[in-house]
This record gives C-alpha cells, structure tokens and sequence, in this order.
C-alpha cells in the first residue's frame, strides 16, 4: 500500500500518547498469538478528519476476550465481557477501548437484530453502516497504521458524503437511517444522492424498528452538538414523524434548543422541549411509543401540568406563596423548559423565581420549636407550618422572632 494512506502519524499525533502506547501494543500482543487486530469504525473516521474521539473500537480476527485479558494484566482498568457477543471493554481513567471478534451479520427479518456469525475483517467492514464508518487501519506491527478502505470511505470523507455499502442496507436495518441524518449533521457532510434516494424509498422500514431502538437513536440525536440540526433534517425526510405524527423539527424548535444551550442543556431539557408543544393525549402517545423510562416519563408528563398552570401565572399581582402553590412538586426540567419554551416575560420571571428562590424557602420555626410553644402535633401544627411557610415567602416575617412572635398571636387569637 503506498504510503500515503498510512495513518501512524496521525495516529501519534491524534491519539493521547498513553493510548497510542497500547493500540500498539496490542497489535503486537495479538500478532504474538498469530492474530490480527484492527482499528475501525469511528475512530478511523475521525482520525481522518482530524476530530477528537477517544472511544476507539478494536476488531481482532481471532478470540476478543482472550485478548482483553491478556493486554489488561497488571494495569488498573476495568475489563467488562459481553461472552455472547464476543466483546469485552476495557476502561481506564477517560479512555475506553471496545475489543470485538471479527464478525460476519445477515438478517432474518428487517429490523430485527442481526444473526451473528464469526468473520473475517472484510466480512466485518461490510456489515457496517457507512463507508466513512467501514476502514479499519491494521495494528499488526509489520503493517502498522495501514488503511484498509474497501468501499472508498476516504473519498466519501474527502468529498463530505454519506454512502451505503449496499441497496438492502436500510431494510436491512433501518436506524441507519437516523445514524445518516446525524453523521450529515454532525460532520456537516451530504447523504450521497442514492443513498437519499433509498433513504425516502425505505423509510417506512422505520416501522419495523422496536421502540427501545427508535428510542436510543433519538437518544443518540439529542446527545449531538446541535441536536435541532438533526431534527430538523429528519422532519424534512419524514423520519421524525416516524417516532410520532405530532413532532416538528421547525425553526421555533431550533431557537429554543440554542436557548436551552445557554442555560444548561441537558438531554432531559431537549427532550422536555422537543415535546413542549404536545397536549397530555400526545404526551401519553409518546411515552407509550417510545418506551420512556419512568425519569423520561415524569419530565414529559410534568410539562404538560406545568403548561397548565401558566396561565395562573399570568395573574398581574400573584403572592409568592401562589407562585409557589402552583409550581412545586413538578420536575426541575420540566419547569426550565417552560421557561425556555414560553414568550411571556412575566412567566419566565415567576418561573425563575420559583427555581431560584422560592423553592429553597423553609420556616425557620421547627416542629420541635412549635411544641414547645404549646402546639400540639397532628393537624393543626401541620396548618400552623404551612401558615408560617406562606408568610415566609410573601416575606411577612424575616426571622425567627418574627415568626414565633406571628406563631404567639394566631395562639393568642384561636384562645
Ligand atoms: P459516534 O459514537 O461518534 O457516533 P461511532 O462510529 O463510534 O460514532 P457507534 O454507534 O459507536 O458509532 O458505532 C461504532 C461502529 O459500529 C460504527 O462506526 C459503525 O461502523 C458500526 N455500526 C454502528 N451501528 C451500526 C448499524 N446500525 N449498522 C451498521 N453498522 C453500525
């Protein structure tokens, strides 16, 4: 292979040397054993494009989990074995390398996982999404940093084109589909003409997909930079209607997203954001499709209450302690989303306030503190705390005597 397309330079000058240290070892531990391993996948992808990615994936023609024993021996790392697979992970301080046996996927059906068998590289590159995701580069000492690239990955990337290996890969597996609109987003590329025409033609394909995996990939979109690109690609090819009918990947989307940005956006924010303009029906319909787990759950479904109560909040003179009543109880999320969400300053006012202010707020009078001023347990001192609350947040009284003297005269005036 000419030179050109050997990659240990930017290996050694991309990769932190401790890492670059043990690809290379590894590649001659496995030779030492007669088998070969290979960096691939978004690594090779990234190196070429000169972006960071310290999550490499290590593919060897031969026993993965045998090798990841013997190259972690004596090191501080965590080892985790997925036996069925025929994986296992190595981590240690920031770094994590995934080491997987070389493998060849056909599918019984669309969208069900594929039939794993044992491959060869080739065989693994071409069960792979993308050609800027199918090159590996050889780890084997004599043939160090040389790129394997059998379906023109580096012209893709030089031309900024998403491409797949071949005409049944989106039936084969249609989450590729929302892996093409993020890799074109992501790397400001292109999906390839054919490509997109597939694209539209399987795009239904969605269908087939389970929702844990539908939610995953939308999952995947919300963790990118700028997730409203993604979204809104997807809305124009119909793929984000696919997760629900309702979902728009429009221009307020965009806005409230980099919004969000400013503040701390987080994946629960954009999800909460992305779902802001839903009625409880559609909310429900979400959550059901998708599969939320119950923290996804409760942030959507705390938007909706939360919608509910802006209105109220609107009110021209509103006590904190009303702020406070309508407010607490609901997620932290759900609430900095209608924040984010809403046009009316009033309402972003009192909902920061909430969040900054009013939910900290205690009496500082205690249970204890009550009892020894005569109330007794039960109800009433129950009244009595939440009384005191409300005057503390409408700031009726500022300090401890002021509470105890306001406690002294509701006694007084109940006598
Ligand atoms: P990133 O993590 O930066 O999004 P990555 O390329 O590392 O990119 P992963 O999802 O970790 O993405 O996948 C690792 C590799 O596995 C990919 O580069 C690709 O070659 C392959 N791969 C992942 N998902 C699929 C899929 N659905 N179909 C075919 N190949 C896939």
């Amino acid at each position: 292979m000419p030179d050109a397309i050997n990659q240990s330079d930017r290996i050694a000058k991309q990769l932190p040397p401790a890492l670059a240290e043990f690809i290379k070892e590894a590649g001659r531990v496995a030779a030492s054993q007669g088998q070969n391993l290979y960096l691939v996948g978004g690594v090779v992808r990234d190196l070429l494009l000169g972006r960071a990615n310290l999550d490499l994936d290590l593919v060897v023609e031969g026993d993965a989990i045998e090798l990841a024993q013997r190259l972690l021996q004596g090191k501080p790392g965590k080892i985790t074995r997925h036996p069925h697979f025929k994986t296992a992970r190595l981590q240690w301080d920031n770094m994590s390398i995934d080491l997987t046996t070389a493998r060849s996927e056909t599918y019984a059906r669309s969208g069900a996982l594929p039939t794993i068998g044992p491959g060869t590289m080739k065989d693994d590159l071409f069960r792979r999404d993308f050609t800027i995701n199918a090159m590996a580069i050889s780890l084997r000492p004599n043939r160090y940093g040389e790129l394997i690239d059998l379906y023109g990955g580096r012209s893709d990337i030089e031309h900024g084109l998403i491409r797949i290996l071949h005409e049944k890969s989106f039936i084969d597996d249609a989450t590729r589909i929302w892996r093409a609109v993020r890799y074109e987003q992501r790397l400001d590329f292109l999906i390839e003409r054919n490509t997109l025409r597939l694209l539209k033609r399987d795009v239904d394909m969605l269908d087939t997909i389970s929702a844990d995996r539908l939610r995953y990939e939308l999952e995947c979109v919300l963790h990118e930079e700028y997730p409203e690109k993604a979204l809104r690609r997807a809305g124009e090819l119909g793929v984000l209607q696919k997760l629900h009918p309702g979902l728009k990947g429009d221009e307020w989307l965009a806005r409230k997203f980099e919004e969000a940005r400013a503040s701390a956006a987080s994946y629960n924010l954009y999800l909460a954001l992305l779902c802001y303009r839903f009625n409880a029906n559609e909310i429900e319909d979400i959550v059901s499709r998708l599969r939320f787990p119950k923290p996804q759950a409760q942030v959507l479904r705390n938007v909706a209450s939360v919608k509910s109560k802006l209105p109220a909040l609107q009110e021209p003179e509103l006590l904190s302690s009303a702020v406070y009543r309508l407010l607490h109880g609901y997620s932290h999320t759900a609430i900095i989303a209608a924040s984010v969400a809403s046009d009316s300053s009033i309402i972003r006012e009192r909902l920061l306030l909430f969040l900054n202010t009013l939910r900290y707020v205690r009496p500082a009078l205690t249970g204890d503190d009550l009892m020894e001023m005569g109330v007794p347990a039960g109800p009433r001192m129950k009244e009595i705390l939440q009384r005191l609350h409300e005057a503390r947040l409408d700031h009726k009284v500022r300090s401890k005597e002021e509470e105890a003297d306001l406690v002294r005269r509701w006694l007084g005036s109940k006598k």
